[in-house]
This record gives structure tokens, C-alpha cells and sequence, in this order.
């Protein structure tokens, strides 16, 4: 962390990009960060390829997040990767015209990228790394910070019910609530949100479920999301249902892009690494939480994604 510390103390401009499909961990790390930076007086740019999903606009300050690459908020700037470690994976081609890069990510799957590297794949959530720094940086943790980090770690541990949660993620959840986010509210803002829409592209994602063995495979297809209206963010957490079942111990949700393309949700239970399988389809993530891309029809990407399973269970 003390070179991202320094990194921070010396410069005064920052652009700060997070991973495309942003979830709440993304969205709350760069907007606590985005906010905090600018207290401190620094020319701040927060940055996301697809915007802020619907479910993220309550977090106050994401409306400061922009979907736009602009050369004179990118030159002379450093770039700050959060909650992910490849220009890839943050939908920006190149790192040419920065200053200097750094990568705050918890993610398992490894990358070359960042001048200053802060990798820590056993934090629950790159908000709990966001929160120490910030400590650190002797920056006021405000109620609006302290929203967007609380919500980064609610989202990462599954509302403190993962693996991940650990003493000291519950310890940094306290000091957020007693620094003002509210619980309740935040949660009831993430999962009791739906639109009618939404429950009904649930109702067909369960429908379209498939066992073999221990693994459930859900399919929405681009005809299902045209059926009810919504769109692949409506997706969001729909692959951990199928976990409820008790012999279940992957479930993995395929999203259609297009003719052939298919974006791949995984989820595992305990000591099943599920990022080895990512990493097969270039993708990853982390043991229990991971995706990919995968192309061909439907029956071909299930088979692809059934036998390297197989090669992992
Ligand atoms: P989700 O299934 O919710 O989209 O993603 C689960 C986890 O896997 C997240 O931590 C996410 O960052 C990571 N992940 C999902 N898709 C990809 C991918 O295509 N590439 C990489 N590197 N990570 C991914
Ligand atoms: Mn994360």
C-alpha cells in the first residue's frame, strides 16, 4: 500500500477506471476514491466503459462517473485501475498517454499491468482496501464515502455470508456504519430494487435451468431479455440462486451477447476453485466468484464449459 500512498501524496491528477459490467465493488471503490481525491484538492476523473448500472445510481457521487475517454482528462493523469488489473478489463486499449498507472485489485488472476502494484487477493473487496488507504491518507471518511464502501464490501461478501468474510472486513464494515451508512437501507436498496420485469427474466432464467450432477447451468437468451424488456444487468446476482440447493456446488449462468457470444457467471462452493476454469476462457476472477466469454451455439458452449468443469471437480 505505502506506494500507492506515496503515489497519491505526489501527484495531482488522477484517472481512475474500473472494470466494464461494473459491479457494486467497482462503482463504490472508484466513487469512494473519486470523492476522497478530491477533497484532498486533486483533479479527479472517474471513469467506467459502461457507466453506472440502475442499481448503483442511489450511491451518492456516482453521478461524477463518466463513460468517456477525454485526452485532457487522461494526459499527464495517473491511472488508477480499481477492482481490476488489466487495461483490457477496464475497456481502455492503451496506457499511452498517462502519467504513471497503479492497480488496487483483490483478484486472483494475475497480470504484468501497473507501474505500482497493490494486489491482495485475500481482501474481501477492493472497498475494504479503499477504506484503508483513505485511513492511512488521514482523508474523512463522510457518509457519502463511507455508502459507497459499505456497499462495495456488502456486495463482495454477499452481505457478510461468503467465504471472504473475515473479523477484519466486519471490523472496517463497523467503522463505515458508525462513519454513517446505513444497513438497512443500502441493502434494501440493492436487493429488494427489482423491476416486475426483472422477476419475471428471473422466473425464465430458473425455468431454463439444467443439472448434471453437481453443476446447474442457467441460460437468458437475447430473445428472453427482449420478452420482459431488461437488459444483462438485470442479470445480476441470478446465478447464485441455484446454490440454495444443497447438492449443487457450481452454478453458472450463460448470458447471451450475441449469434455466438455468451458471457459465462460462475459460482462454487468452498474449496472448489472456480477461477481455474475462467482462466481457461481467459477470463477470472475469484475462488468462489468468476466469469468468461465463450463462443459458439448454446449446446456447444454448455459442452465447452461441462468438460472443463469436469477437469476441475
Ligand atoms: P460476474 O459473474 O459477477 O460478472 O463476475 C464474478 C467475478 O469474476 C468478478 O470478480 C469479476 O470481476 C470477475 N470476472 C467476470 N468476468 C470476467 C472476465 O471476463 N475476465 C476477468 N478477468 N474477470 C472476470
Ligand atoms: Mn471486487
Amino acid at each position: 500500500m505505502r506506494e500507492v500512498y506515496e503515489t497519491v501524496k505526489a501527484n495531482g491528477k488522477f484517472f481512475l477506471a474500473t472494470h466494464i459490467s461494473p459491479d457494486g465493488d467497482a462503482i463504490g471503490s472508484a466513487v469512494a476514491l473519486g470523492l476522497a481525491l478530491r477533497s484532498m484538492g486533486k483533479d479527479v476523473t472517474v471513469y467506467d466503459r459502461d457507466g453506472v448500472p440502475d442499481l448503483y445510481r442511489f450511491l451518492p457521487g456516482s453521478e461524477m462517473v463518466t463513460d468517456e475517454v477525454r485526452r485532457q482528462d487522461t494526459s499527464g493523469a495517473v491511472l488508477v485501475l480499481l477492482d481490476c488489473n488489466t487495461l483490457a478489463r477496464a475497456g481502455l486499449d492503451e496506457a499511452g498517454s498517462f502519467e504513471k498507472s497503479v492497480v488496487i485489485d483483490h483478484h486472483q488472476t494475475e497480470s504484468p499491468f501497473g507501474d505500482v502494484k497493490w494486489v491482495e487477493p485475500r481482501e474481501a473487496a477492493t472497498g475494504s482496501m479503499v477504506y484503508r488507504l483513505l485511513v492511512e491518507l488521514g482523508a474523512e471518511i463522510t457518509t457519502d464515502i463511507a455508502t459507497n464502501l459499505y456497499t462495495a464490501i456488502a456486495i463482495d461478501t454477499g452481505v457478510f455470508r461468503y467465504g471472504n468474510t473475515s473479523a477484519e472486513v466486519l471490523d472496517t464494515a463497523a467503522e463505515l456504519v458508525r462513519a454513517g451508512a446505513a444497513p438497512a437501507d443500502i441493502t434494501d436498496r440493492l436487493y429488494n430494487s427489482w423491476s416486475a420485469d426483472r422477476y419475471r427474466l428471473f422466473s425464465l432464467a430458473q425455468a431454463s435451468l439444467e443439472m448434471y450432477g453437481p453443476v446447474a447451468i442457467s441460460t437468458v437468451t437475447l430473445g428472453m431479455f427482449d420478452e420482459t424488456g431488461t437488459d444483462p444487468e438485470d442479470t445480476e446476482t441470478f446465478v447464485n440462486y441455484p446454490l440454495v440447493m444443497e447438492s449443487v456446488r457450481i452454478s453458472a449462468l450463460l448470458k447471451q451477447k450475441d449469434d455466438v457470444l455468451w458471457k459465462a457467471s460462475l459460482r462454487s462452493k468452498e474449496e472448489i476453485d472456480i477461477s481455474k476454469v475462467a482462466v481457461m476462457f481467459n477470463g477470472g476472477g475469484h475462488r468462489n466468484a468468476a466469469g468468461c466469454s465463450l463462443e459458439g451455439s448454446m449446446p456447444d458452449v454448455k459442452q465447452k464449459l461441462l468438460n472443463a468443469l469436469k477437469d476441475i471437480l
